[in-house]
């Protein structure tokens, strides 16, 4: 299937690594030009060398965690044209028990997961409209609807998302831009490698790895972690001319995780 996604430019979020850098990788395959973006100019070389789009990438680093941060990366992508799709992806996650978790880090993942996208969707969408043509995706996640008990601030930093995707779609009511949220379930990144070794601290990481899904992640109806390919593949259709019926949606890509069929 061709997506029609030629020519278009496409901001992916926190595409230094894992979900992010499979989405911009998965849009430049269909034709898009990609803004690769991540906290430092080191991680976003890295991504560049590692991606090898030549032109049809461009780098940004930017901390989205700030107003100033989510300013300059406006800034320096529109000097590239009007930005056509939006990802909403760059994310933090970390278990932490709710007695522990300070007002500041409530913050700063409130910041980081929910208001950069909310400013960059708010700079962002008016050229959409002027063009009538637009695409802004929020990567949530299945933790908007199944709070972890051990991360309950992450979870109510994707139950945000919901609502703002939601609420936003209803704003760009037949204007030709679609907002969706895309809810993955387990998903094998760097961030997410990260997370598993500590919770599961010094013990082995394939075992860990394996024992996962029965443990801790029951519920999951592929008992594997999804790979960001998989989870690309849905965003990216998301984005394409042939999608264009489907916003205000929220698109499990969760491997039936979520115990509801809608
Ligand atoms: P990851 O840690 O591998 O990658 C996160 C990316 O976000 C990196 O490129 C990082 O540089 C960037 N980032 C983090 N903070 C940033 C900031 N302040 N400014 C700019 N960039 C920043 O994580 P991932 O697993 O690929 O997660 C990506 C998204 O998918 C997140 O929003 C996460 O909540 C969501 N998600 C992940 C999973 C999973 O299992 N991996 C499941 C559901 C949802």
């Amino acid at each position: 299937m061709n997506l029609g996604l030629n020519g278009k430019l496409a901001l992916v979020t926190g595409s230094t690594s894992g979900i992010g850098k499979a989405i911009a990788k998965t849009l430049a395959a269909e034709g898009a030009q990609v803004v690769i973006n991540g906290r430092s100019q080191k991680s976003v070389d890295a991504a560049l060398n590692d991606l090898q789009l030549g032109d049809r990438a461009i780098g940004v680093p930017a901390d989205l965690g700030t107003a100033e941060g989510c300013a300059t990366l406006i800034e320096k992508t529109n000097a590239h044209g009007t930005i056509d799709i939006l990802i909403n992806n760059a994310g933090i996650f970390q278990p932490q028990e709710f007695s522990a978790i300070s007002d500041d880090d409530w913050q700063r993942f409130y910041d980081v997961n929910v208001m950069s996208g909310i400013r960059l969707s708010r700079a962002l969408m008016e050229p959409m409209k002027q063009q009538g043509w637009g695409r802004i995706v929020f990567i949530s996640s299945e933790s908007a609807i199944n709070i972890p008990v051990e991360m309950i601030h992450y979870g109510m930093t994707k139950t945000a998302q919901l609502a703002v995707s939601r609420g936003l779609a209803k704003t760009l009511k037949a204007t030709g831009v679609t907002v969706n949220c895309v809810l993955p379930g387990p998903t094998w990144s760097e961030g997410v490698e990260q997370f598993v070794k500590d919770v599961a601290g010094d013990s082995d990481l394939a075992k860990t790895k394996e024992a996962f899904f029965k443990e801790n992640r029951p519920s999951s109806l592929i008992q594997r972690f999804a790979d960001v390919n998989e989870v690309a593949a849905t965003v990216a259709f998301l984005c394409s001319q042939q999608a264009a019926a489907t916003t205000g949606s929220a698109v499990r890509c969760d491997g039936g995780i979520v115990d509801t069929c809608f």
